[in-house]
């Protein structure tokens, strides 16, 4: 169908809840899509930090095949094998005690506040049901994960929302220290906060909140939905400052491309939620389970983890040569494949514009803040590629 035509089709049918691109993508191969005229994309979005092996991988794609030929959903009501090997994979990669699996990053984080409620009322009684996030947090769009999310605009038209939420700085310990009572049953963060801007959460920081969890008897959820499965050059995110989370809700990148999230738990947050409590009709279906499957054997073979700290830390610094030559960036900050370059001006959105008519397609979040979370078989030359034309697309037209 003609592009011209798709445009007025989706504005007339589909909500309007996206302000999408002016491009129909048809097809993608490792890092690039193609669109409805054939033209090549690099892409560093990948799906929004989802398409973890790049598009179109042969394992993936001959996983789900082979998988689709055999079984595809049974309902939990029954064992299948996938669910239960990629549940044991995960927590021998995250040193975490079981999994409870769902279908996406909002999912994952409403399981681990409803584990955290039910713990918080036996552990200490009603009044112990608040949860603390922090400033810039994003973690989902159903009304408990909404509730956790501090930004004002996701929030205000669907308020009154989950009562019990508290939003705090995650520069200050001392603050969150002296807040934190018998009232809470948990505390949120991102390691990196990613919606928010590309923020990494100080190692020390999370340091502390582990260690006042622990004293207090608080549950520390450590949002890995998009940090989570390699994306940071750890498998985790709370890998990088060396401690283990109670909760650990993960989705984007685990299925490649598959929906797919799932929450790890340890220790009591574990054996919390008990038959009833709480499921999911499609969660952990073999389809979904065998795509999780292969991208984390694909990520072990190609030695993936690895490449996504090296192809950050390249990334990043030839960003920072860039910036030295175009003065409107003005800060380049990330883990691994989690890049967020801060722009002096709030070009962000005509810059993304840009680069897509350039064949980059890179994403902005807020005003002024690039962010790249390209698939993490990306390479050198994928990035020296991007880095000439966003050289480009920084560059003043020349005047006539
Ligand atoms: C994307 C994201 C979510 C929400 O995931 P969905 O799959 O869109 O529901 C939650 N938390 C974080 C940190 C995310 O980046």
């Amino acid at each position: 169908m003609d592009k011209q035509k798709l445009f007025e089709l989706e504005q007339t049918y589909v909500f309007r809840t996206y302000r999408r691109q002016p491009v129909v993508f048809t097809r993608g191969e490792g890092c690039y899509l193609f669109d409805s005229e054939g033209k090549r994309y690099l892409d560093l979005v990948a799906g929004v930090a989802v398409v973890a092996l790049g598009h179109s991988h042969p394992q993936w794609i001959e996983a789900i095949k082979e998988q689709a030929e055999k079984l595809v959903q049974v309902s939990n009501l029954y064992y299948t094998a996938p669910m239960i090997e990629l549940a044991k994979e995960l927590c021998e990669i995250s040193r975490m005690d079981r999994v409870f699996f769902c279908n996406s990053g909002t999912e994952a984080n409403e399981a681990a506040i409803k584990v955290a409620r039910k713990w918080g009322k036996a552990a200490r009684g009603d009044h112990c049901h608040r949860i603390l996030t922090f400033s810039r947090a994003f973690h989902g769009r159903t009304l408990g994960a909404l509730s956790a999310t501090a930004q004002k605009n996701y929030c205000e038209p669907f308020e009154p929302l989950l009562p019990g939420f508290l939003q705090l700085s995650p520069r200050d310990i001392e603050k969150v220290d002296s807040v934190l009572d018998a009232s809470f049953c948990g505390v949120m963060i991102e390691p990196v906060q990613g919606e928010g801007g590309v923020w990494p959460v100080e190692s020390a920081f999370l340091v502390g909140l582990r260690k006042i969890c622990t004293e207090k008897k608080i549950l520390l959820i450590v949002d890995e939905v998009q940090t989570g499965i390699a994306r940071t050059g750890k498998w985790f995110g709370f890998q990088h400052a060396d401690i283990l989370p109670d909760l650990a809700p993960i989705a984007k990148g685990l299925g490649g491309g598959f929906p797919i999230g799932a929450c790890l738990a340890r220790g009591e947050a574990a054996s919390t939620l008990t038959f009833g409590d709480h499921g999911s009709t499609f969660a952990g279906a073999p389809l979904a389970a065998s795509a999780a499957k292969a991208v984390l054997r694909v990520i072990q073979e190609e030695n993936l983890v690895e490449n996504a700290q090296k192809m950050g830390g390249i990334f990043r610094e030839k960003l920072v040569e860039l910036a030295a030559k175009h003065p409107l960036i003005v800060d380049v900050r990330g883990l691994g494949l989690m890049i967020g370059v801060e722009l002096k001006e709030p070009v962000a959105k005509s810059l993304v514009s840009k680069a897509l008519g350039e064949g980059l397609i890179i994403n902005a979040t807020g005003e002024s803040t690039l962010r790249l979370i390209p698939p993490l078989i990306l390479r050198k030359n994928h990035v020296e590629e991007a880095v000439r034309i966003l050289d480009k697309v920084l560059t003043p037209p020349a005047r006539p």
